[in-house]
């Protein structure tokens, strides 16, 4: 990756990790404000919804977050190292990184990761074959 290329990056990286910091937590509706009994059970179900999503999108936004400043990191601190994948070394396609700069994994490393639990500790013992 060339330097204009990590200085795109960069500036890709750190407008993101500013917008991402200055949206901050998304606040959840509070299920009960105040009285008990004006809680009413049509409502609630839909209130406690809300309240998975926001806390669920609130974890996705902080995790997101953290992998921008990993990022930065690496392009700051190890500028050769960004744009690779950190499980094969292969350079992460330039569409990949496009759409998501912050990401660590190629393509092939990620799939893998997601199908290959089950794989994943399950190699085949050479003595299978005796
Ligand atoms: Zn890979």
């Amino acid at each position: 990756m060339s330097p204009d290329d990590r200085a795109h990056f960069e500036a890709r990286l750190t407008a993101l990790r500013d917008a991402l910091r200055s949206a901050g937590t998304i606040e959840a509706p509070k299920i009960r404000d105040d009285a008990v009994g004006k809680v009413d059970d049509d409502t609630t179900p839909l209130t406690e919804m809300l309240q998975v999503i926001a806390s669920s999108r609130n974890r996705q936004h902080a995790q997101v977050l953290r992998r921008v400043e990993a990022a930065l990191h690496t392009l700051h601190r190890e500028p050769e190292d960004y744009g690779l994948c950190v499980e094969c070394d292969e350079p992460i396609k330039r569409g990949r990184l496009e759409l998501m700069p912050y990401v660590e994994l190629c393509v092939r490393c990620q799939s893998a990761q997601e199908d290959g639990a089950a794989q994943r500790g399950g190699r085949r013992h050479l003595t299978d074959y005796d």
